[in-house]
C-alpha cells in the first residue's frame, strides 16, 4: 500500500465519508458515539459544515411523525398521494418511525428543535398527519465542531471523482485538491457516499448538486433505482428564481382568471404535477404568461412562502432570509403588480439503490441523504422532496441513523482493503486528462447543452419518446465533448467543473433512459404517449447499471406481499 504514495497523498480510514454535508456529518458524529475507536475521515469538495452543503442555505424545516401521529393514516396518504404504489412501503414506515429518533438525537447534541409552549413539536393545523418543525441554520457548524471534538478527520477542498474497487467491494476513492490539483488517494474499510443529488446547476440555491457520487457509484458498477423519478419543480418568480412554496394558490392567467381550481385540489400539502401541467397548458393555449398575486387563500396557507420560514424565532435563519435573500430579491425581482411565474426546475435526482440500512449493491458501500433518496424506494413516483417539505433534512438524518449500526459493525470487522496500483494510476490519468488540452470547449457550454434537454417542462414535466430520444442524442454529443474537447484551460477549479459536467452527463443518461423505459403515466412521471397508469406492466422498479461500459436497464419486483397497501385491493 505504501508505494501508492508515489501517485499522490494517501489517506486511510476505517470509515471514509465522501461529502461533509448534513448526512455525512450526522453519520460521522453517530459513528463516534457508537464506537469512538473507529477512525472516521470526511472528504469534502468545499468546506465541511460551511459551504457546499444545501442544509445551511435552506429553510431548516424538518418533517417529523411524532408520538401523536397515526402511522397507518400517514402511510395511506403517502401511498396514494406521493408514491402511487411505487414506494417501498416498509422504507416509508421505517423513515416515519426514525424521524422522531432524529429529533431526540439532535436534542441530545444540543441542537434546538422548535417546540410550542407545551413542549410539543410545531404543528400546522391544516396538515393533521405530521409535524413540521425546524432548527436554526447554524446546525452545520455545531455538527462540524462536535465531529472535530470527537476526532473525526476532515479533508476539505477535495473533489472525489472515482471509487476504488476490489472485485465487487468498494475500497475507497480518489480525487484531487481543487485549489492546487494535488492527487489524493483515500482508502476506507467502509465507504459512504454522502455527496448529494444531481440538480444540473440549473437553479442557484441548488447549484451544488452535481451528481458526483451517483455517477461515481454507477461507473463502479453499483445499481441505480427509480432514475426516472428525478426532477422536481417549484413555482418560481421569473427573474430572481425564488421558490414560492404554496404558490399554486396564487396564480392567474393573462386573462385575469384564477386558475388553481382547474388544476389543484382544494387543499394540497405541496405541489402536485397537475399545477405545472396546467400552467403550461394555459400558456400553450394562448392564456399566458402565468401571473402571481398574493390571494387570501395563499396568504392564509400556513406553508406558503414566508409562512413557515418565519414562524419561529431563529437567529441564523432570520438573518439569512431577511438580509441576504431579501437583498437578492430586491435587486432581481420583477416588481410589477402580478409578476410572472414559471415552473422552476429544481432537480434532486438521487438514484443510488440502497437497502433499509443504506447499503448499496456493492460491498463496503453505503449511500445517504439526497444521493439515495429515490434509489431507496422512499419517494415512489414523486421526486424528492416527495410532497413532504422538510423531508430532505429529515431524510439526511434518518438515513445516517439507519446506516450507522451496519457501518460500525462492518468497519469494526472488515479487513483493510487492498488497493490496485493499476487502478489508481489509470484513474489519475483519466482525471487529469482534460488538463492536457490547453484550449478547447468550456465545460459551461456542455452544462448548458444538458440543461437545455433536461430542465424545460417538455423534457421533465411532460415526456414523450420523440423528445426523450432528442435529449439522448444531445447527451451523446456531450459525452463526446467530455471525452475529447472540454478544457479547463489549466485551472483546477475548472477541472472540477469538467468532472461535474461528466457526472451530470451520466446522470442525464440514467434519467432519460429510465424514463424512456417506463411506458406509462404515474405520479410525476407523465408520458403523452402512454397517458394511463399501467399496473399490469409497470408496478415495478426500473434499475440501471453499467455493464461493459454501457447502461443496462432491468426491472425489480416490488414486494407487495410484505406491504399493507396493494393497488388491487384498494381499487
Ligand atoms: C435552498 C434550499 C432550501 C432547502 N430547504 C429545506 C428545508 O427547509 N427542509 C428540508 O428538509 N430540506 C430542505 N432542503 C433540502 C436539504 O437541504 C437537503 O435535502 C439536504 O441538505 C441533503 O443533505 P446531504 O448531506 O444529503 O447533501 P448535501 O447537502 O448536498 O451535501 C453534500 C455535500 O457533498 C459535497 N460534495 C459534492 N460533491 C463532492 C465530491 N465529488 N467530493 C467531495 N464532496 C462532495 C458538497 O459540497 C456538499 O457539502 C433545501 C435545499 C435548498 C437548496
Amino acid at each position: 500500500m505504501s508505494d501508492l504514495n508515489k501517485y499522490g497523498e494517501l489517506f486511510s480510514a476505517d470509515v471514509l465519508i465522501l461529502g461533509g454535508g448534513l448526512a455525512g456529518l450526522i453519520l460521522a458524529n453517530r459513528i463516534k458515539e457508537l464506537n469512538s475507536k473507529l477512525d472516521v475521515l470526511i472528504v469534502e469538495k468545499a468546506t465541511t459544515g460551511f459551504s457546499g452543503s444545501k442544509a445551511n442555505k435552506g429553510a431548516g424545516v424538518m418533517w417529523v411523525l411524532d408520538e401523536t401521529d397515526d402511522a397507518d393514516k400517514f402511510l395511506e396518504f403517502y401511498v396514494k398521494e406521493v408514491g402511487h404504489y411505487l414506494e417501498d412501503q416498509e422504507m416509508v414506515r421505517i423513515y416515519a418511525k426514525t424521524s422522531l429518533e432524529l429529533v431526540k438525537l439532535f436534542e441530545g447534541w444540543d441542537i434546538e428543535i422548535m417546540r410550542d409552549e407545551n413542549g410539543k413539536l410545531s404543528r400546522i393545523e391544516e396538515i393533521p398527519l405530521w409535524a413540521l418543525t425546524a432548527y436554526d441554520l447554524d446546525i452545520m457548524l455545531k455538527l462540524r465542531n462536535r465531529a472535530k471534538k470527537k476526532g473525526v478527520r476532515m479533508v476539505d477542498k477535495t473533489q472525489t471523482v472515482e471509487l476504488l474497487t476490489d472485485n465487487n467491494r468498494v475500497t475507497g476513492a480518489v480525487g484531487f485538491d481543487i485549489t492546487d490539483g494535488s492527487f489524493k488517494i483515500f482508502t476506507g474499510k467502509a465507504t459512504i457516499i454522502a455527496n448529494g443529488s444531481c440538480n444540473w446547476m440549473a437553479t442557484n440555491m441548488w447549484y451544488s448538486g452535481r451528481g458526483d457520487g451517483i455517477a461515481a457509484a454507477y461507473r463502479a458498477g453499483a445499481e441505480m433505482r427509480n432514475g426516472e423519478i428525478s426532477n422536481f419543480y417549484n413555482i418560481g418568480l421569473r427573474g430572481n428564481m425564488s421558490s414560492i412554496v404554496g404558490g399554486q394558490y396564487a396564480l392567474y392567467n393573462d386573462l385575469g382568471e384564477y386558475i388553481p381550481p382547474k388544476y389543484c385540489k382544494e387543499w394540497e400539502p405541496d405541489f402536485d404535477i397537475n399545477i405545472f401541467l396546467g400552467m403550461e397548458k394555459e400558456v400553450m393555449e394562448g392564456r399566458g404568461p402565468i401571473l402571481f398575486e398574493e390571494t387570501e387563500i395563499f396568504v392564509k396557507n400556513p406553508i406558503a412562502a414566508g409562512g413557515f420560514l418565519f414562524k419561529w424565532n431563529r437567529e441564523w435563519a432570520g438573518k439569512f432570509w431577511n438580509t441576504l435573500m431579501a437583498k437578492e430579491a430586491r435587486y432581481t425581482s420583477d416588481e410589477r403588480w402580478r409578476p410572472e411565474v414559471v415552473p422552476l426546475f429544481i432537480g434532486e435526482m438521487g438514484a443510488i439503490s440502497v437497502d433499509h440500512s443504506m447499503r448499496g449493491t456493492l460491498k463496503g458501500m453505503w449511500a445517504l441523504g439526497d444521493a439515495s433518496k429515490s434509489g431507496s424506494g422512499f419517494c415512489g413516483a414523486t421526486p424528492p422532496p416527495c410532497r413532504l417539505r422538510g423531508s430532505g433534512l429529515t431524510w439526511a438524518g434518518v438515513s445516517a441513523i439507519l446506516a450507522a449500526a451496519s457501518v460500525v459493525e462492518y468497519a469494526g470487522e472488515a479487513d483493510r482493503p487492498s488497493v490496485s496500483k493499476d487502478q489508481v494510476a489509470g484513474f489519475k490519468e483519466t482525471i487529469f486528462s482534460p488538463m492536457q488540452r490547453k484550449t478547447g470547449i468550456n465545460p459551461r457550454d456542455g452544462i448548458r447543452m444538458l440543461q437545455e434537454v433536461i430542465t424545460p417542462p417538455r423534457y421533465s414535466i411532460r415526456k414523450n419518446r420523440e423528445r426523450m430520444e432528442e435529449s439522448l442524442n444531445v447527451i451523446t454529443d456531450v459525452y463526446d465533448l467530455v471525452n475529447n474537447e472540454i478544457s479547463p484551460e489549466g485551472d483546477f477549479h475548472m477541472l472540477g467543473l469538467c468532472h461535474d459536467l461528466r457526472n451530470m452527463t451520466y446522470c442525464s443518461e440514467i434519467y432519460m433512459k429510465s424514463a424512456l423505459e417506463r411506458k406509462e403515466t404515474r405520479g410525476w412521471h407523465v408520458r403523452e404517449d402512454y397517458p394511463d397508469q399501467d399496473d399490469n406492466n409497470w408496478r415495478k422498479w426500473i434499475t440501471a447499471r453499467m455493464e461493459n461500459g454501457k447502461l443496462k436497464l432491468s426491472t425489480e419486483k416490488i414486494p407487495f406481499q410484505n406491504y399493507k397497501y396493494n393497488p388491487q385491493e384498494v381499487k
